[in-house]
């Protein structure tokens, strides 16, 4: 692209229902996710990692099941997702697939964005997938989430998906071309938002309640999404997709709104780490170790003296120095086991004993805040 969205590296797209699936007839409209494949596809070929969050598995389930108009029972909605979302998928993988680009399907319920250990494991997952190259193809898994355990909309799923995965842009694709001063529908004085530098209770104040029928989200999931977003560091774009190439139309300056991102995500997502989180247990490491951190390297097992706490992967521990003082804080990557077992140990050792490739940082520098770095 070589508009307005060429200076994002990594996009996530979310697609609503209404885009995807022919009214109650559960039939895809194939087509037009052929035009958003092409603009996956020019997309990625600028250098930009894209992933698409993917509505329309419960709205096409239901059309080729023939469940009743209305409000489906969570029985229902969980078996129409079965069967829409093994076609949504295939369709997707197709679609891209013709394109060069390989699809990969990722199902995710609440937990996986919410508790630090799983979300830990889905991120290292969707980051393989772009380190590939491949497309995740992102929902809800609908077909096992409840009513308490689930996101309920992907406008929102988007948002964490965007967080979760540093992006820097959310582009929520539906019926509505942008924020209005009020509902249209309802008001024909509305007048259309193109940019909001951030969201204050007057902006909330102007998103209507309901979502279209097809979908589960309105305005105000979609602003609820623009205020996760945002202050993850991710800007967010309303557009419209009824239109085929949704996303060349937005590059080339069709109307949308454009919600700015609040800081960088490095330093919000550091922000919660140091904040938000109760420390589980405590590395103590060496002064080389210290000097590492302090340099802005991850921390090694090598570095490891000591560990304290009944801490599981994905906790936080507090990184303490020779002298007992606290210099960071971090997502640890182990089990309190699997780190005693492993501490003072090099990288290649550690590959050997856990019989592991890759990846041996004890705290990634990611997931590391030093003291005093934020928050
Ligand atoms: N995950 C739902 C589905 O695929 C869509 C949720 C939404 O409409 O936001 O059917």
């Amino acid at each position: 692209m070589g508009g307005l969205l060429s200076p994002f590296r990594r996009v996530v797209v979310k697609i609503g229902s209404a885009l995807l699936v022919e009214g109650r007839t559960g039939v895809l409209k194939r087509a037009w996710m052929e035009s958003i494949a092409d603009d996956v596809a020019r997309l990625a070929a600028g250098g930009a990692d894209v992933l698409i969050v993917s509505s329309g598995a419960i709205a096409m389930g239901r059309g080729v099941l023939g469940l009743p108009a209305g409000r489906l029972k969570l029985e229902e909605s969980q078996a129409a997702a079965a069967v829409g979302q093994i076609a949504l998928a295939r369709v997707w993988s197709e679609v891209l697939g013709a394109r060069g680009l390989t699809a990969g399907q990722v199902l995710l319920t609440l937990g996986d964005t919410e508790e630090r250990r799983r979300y830990l494991n889905a991120r290292a997952t969707v980051g393989t997938l772009l380190k590939m190259k491949a497309v995740p193809v992102i929902n809800e898994n609908d077909t096992v989430a409840t009513t308490e355990i689930r996101y309920g909309d992907n406008d929102r799923l988007g948002a964490r998906v965007a967080a979760m995965m540093g992006a820097d842009l959310l582009v929520l694709l539906s019926d509505i071309d942008g924020l209005y001063t009020a509902p249209p529908a309802q008001d024909p004085a509305a007048r259309h938002i193109p940019v909001v530098d951030r969201i204050t209770p007057e902006v909330e104040a102007m998103a209507g309640a309901a979502g279209s029928e097809l979908s589960r989200g309105g305005m105000k999931t979609k602003i609820e999404a623009g205020k996760m977003a945002t202050v993850a560091g991710v800007a967010m774009i309303i557009a419209s997709g009824k239109v085929d190439r949704p996303l060349s139309v937005v590059d080339a300056g069709g109307i949308h709104t454009l919600f700015k991102a609040e800081a960088n995500p490095v330093t919000a997502r550091k922000a919660w780490i140091a904040g938000h989180l109760e420390p589980r247990g405590a590395l103590t490491v060496d002064a080389g170790a210290v000097r590492a951190l302090n340099q802005g390297r991850s921390l090694l097992p090598a570095g490891v003296t000591r560990v304290e706490g009944r801490f599981g992967r994905g906790d936080a521990v507090r990184v303490l120095d020779p002298s007992g003082l606290e210099v960071a804080r971090g997502l640890v990557a182990y089990d309190a086991d699997v780190a005693e077992r492993i501490r003072g140990r090099s990288s290649g050792e550690i590959e050997t004993l856990l019989d592991i490739a890759g990846r041996t940082e004890m705290i990634h520098r990611d997931d590391l805040v030093l003291k005093g770095e934020a928050g």
